[in-house]
């Protein structure tokens, strides 16, 4: 019996996600090299991926809201060489004591919930501590002295993250990096912007077209269905990118990374609009955190509409996927031990939100694979 032949490539790329498909187009189309990248899911994209639902006609997320905002250039600029953009400025409302309000919490928030004249006391203290129009994590104003200022805090700390954190994370904001809830602060102003970015935007055909116009070279060639382990051994390569969780790559070597995983639930409603605006957060009530209503990302008339709502859960290999990193301090040790063991392997690079365990927002995750890509070609030279 002939032992199978040894399938070689010069890269090879491990998961179709935003990571993965930049590291590719750069290879070939910088580097002149051929590229293969493999995704074991039926279509490529990663958690980008978006679809109209063909009953309503919308253009869904189908892992999620993803809303495209960077302050740099550079990431601007590239995305643009693969799509058009619809111009769109995120808004946000989450619900509190029944009454739906602008998220980040500012100062509308606060005069729609308090009386007038201790809103007006308590706006003129904000404004004095902090500066008018700025941005204040909740943690720190927790840390105030002040008596209205604590007060406030502590309203918005229990309904406005209390809630949504515990069925997010299965943590307290305290338990996890003050990043995590520093990604939406208290707002002393009346900006009613989810983000505060520059560039704010949704690819006008959807970001399926722009990962479609990334992977389309001839020397690109994409592999769906496949999984990293059926591959493994089977293929061998000069370079490798791996985009998928750092912890599983290493058969759990030093444990389990821990991983939230969300169950999406779509409905489609036979009536136009289903809420006011594209997204509303529910801290206090319900087993979901938000409703989003994808229409409102590119402006999209039709007659019926599709929201969905996400259940946060625990990941579990084989069950779901994994979505956000869990950043707490024990957590960063684990990943570090990992990511020591990949530095000391030859020709591997980890990526992505799995591969660097990191809350990369998608400008994130190619400046990282551009970066990458730019060491790896003044490495070689
Ligand atoms: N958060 C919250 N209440 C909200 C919105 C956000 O407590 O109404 C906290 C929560 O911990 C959440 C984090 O802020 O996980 C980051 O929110 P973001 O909207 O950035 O989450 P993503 O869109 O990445 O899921």
């Amino acid at each position: 019996m002939s032992t199978p032949q040894l399938e070689h490539v010069k890269n090879l790329v491990v998961g179709c996600g935003l990571s993965g498909m930049v590291v590719a187009e750069r290879i070939a189309s910088q580097l002149g090299e051929p590229v293969l990248i493999i995704d074991k899911r039926s279509h490529i994209g990663g958690n980008i991926y978006d679809e109209k639902d063909p009953e309503t006609g919308v253009t869904v997320h189908k892992y999620g809201p993803h809303v495209f905002h960077t302050n740099s250039r550079e990431v601007w600029d590239y995305l643009s060489r693969f799509t058009e953009w619809h111009p769109f400025m995120y808004r946000v409302k989450a619900v509190v004591d029944g009454t739906e309000v602008p998220v980040p919490f500012n100062l509308d928030s606060l005069h729609t919930l308090f009386p007038r004249t201790m809103a007006t006391r308590i706006e003129e203290k904000l404004i004095a501590s902090f500066g008018f129009n700025t941005d204040v994590p909740i943690l720190k104003l927790r840390d105030t002295k002040d008596e209205d200022l604590h007060l406030l805090a502590d309203f918005i700390y229990e309904k406005v993250f209390a809630g949504y954190t515990m069925k997010q994370w299965g943590l307290t904001a305290k338990q996890l990096d003050a990043s995590v809830s520093g990604r939406v602060p208290v707002r002393v102003g009346r900006d009613d912007r989810y983000f505060r970015d520059t560039y704010q935007a949704i690819p006008a055909e959807g970001y399926t077209a722009m990962a479609r116009r990334m992977l389309d070279h001839p020397l690109v060639e994409v592999r769906l269905n496949a999984n990293w382990s059926d591959v493994k051994g089977k293929i061998s390569y000069d370079r490798l990118f791996f985009t998928g969780p750092i912890d599983e790559f290493f058969g759990y070597e030093f444990g389990a990374l821990p991983y939230r995983s969300l169950d999406l639930q779509f409905r489609n409603l036979p009536r136009e609009f289903a809420q006011s605006g594209p997204q509303i957060n529910f801290p206090c009530n319900y087993d979901f955190t938000r409703q989003v209503e994808y229409k409102y990302y590119l402006d999209e008339e039709t007659p019926h509409t599709t929201i969905s709502r996400e259940y946060p859960c625990a990941y579990s290999p084989g069950k779901n996927e994994p979505y956000y990193p869990v950043l707490s301090p024990e957590n960063a040790t684990l990943y570090n031990r990992y990511q020591q063991l990949a530095s000391s392997l030859p020709n591997t690079h980890f990526l992505g939100r799995l591969g660097n365990y990191k809350y990369y927002n998608i400008d994130q995750c190619v400046i990282c694979a551009l970066r990458l890509f730019n060491q790896i070609g003044k490495k070689e030279q």
